[in-house]
């Protein structure tokens, strides 16, 4: 058995059954409401042990979804759990030095990797609107955005598809990239609202 407690936990309580346990209802289809916005469809979905919504984007272990749930420190969420559920790890006390760097560590990750998402959800929004311009074009009477949309849109077309299906590597290449792929789509946009 792994001595990293959050490994521990991760491996004995799923975000599902932590989702149960807190009182977020799971229906048939094996999805819920999502706690972390206004969710009215259930958005939240679970597989390998996490949970995921497809409508904000929030996504996590059993961790992550009672620490969102209840706020607090990393360590807090993993003490509640441990409590909760009866796992009877040792950790009931303040962590160590290197327990504390490594709940830090978890949380930096964590907030870069929300961050992530978070922009790969408005730019794949942004490129829709900007490919769908470009299909919805009338081309006997073009607006300069839409004729820069046409030109662009195999190449939009290609980074929408990266953000939706590429592999983490390929997303993670425009996500460094993202400065230029945010002047393609501004530079279809603000000639919209120029009109
Ligand atoms: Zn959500």
């Amino acid at each position: 058995m792994s001595c990293d407690p959050f490994e521990v936990v991760r491996e004995q309580v799923t975000a599902q059954e932590a989702a149960r346990h807190y009182g977020i209802a799971i229906d048939r289809h094996g999805k819920a409401l999502c706690p972390f916005h206004n969710d009215h469809r259930p958005s939240m979905t679970f597989k390998g042990g996490r949970y995921r919504c497809w409508s904000c984007g929030a996504s996590g272990d059993s961790v992550d979804l009672v620490r969102g749930l209840y706020g607090g420190t990393y360590w807090e969420s993993l003490q509640r759990i441990n409590q909760d559920f009866g796992l009877g790890l040792p950790i009931s006390g303040e962590p160590t030095p290197q327990q504390r760097a490594e709940a830090q560590e978890r949380q930096r990750t964590k907030e870069l990797h929300r961050r992530f998402e978070t922009w790969r959800a408005d730019t794949i929004n942004q490129l829709t609107a900007c490919i769908r311009a470009a299909n919805a074009a009338d081309w006997a009477n073009l607006t300069p955005q839409e004729e820069e949309a046409i030109r662009q849109r195999e190449r939009l077309e290609a980074m929408a598809d990266t953000l939706s299906h590429g592999t983490p590597r390929e997303q993670m290449q425009l996500f460094i990239d993202r400065k230029r792929v945010a002047l393609s789509i501004s530079s279809i946009l603000k000639t919209s609202q120029m009109k």
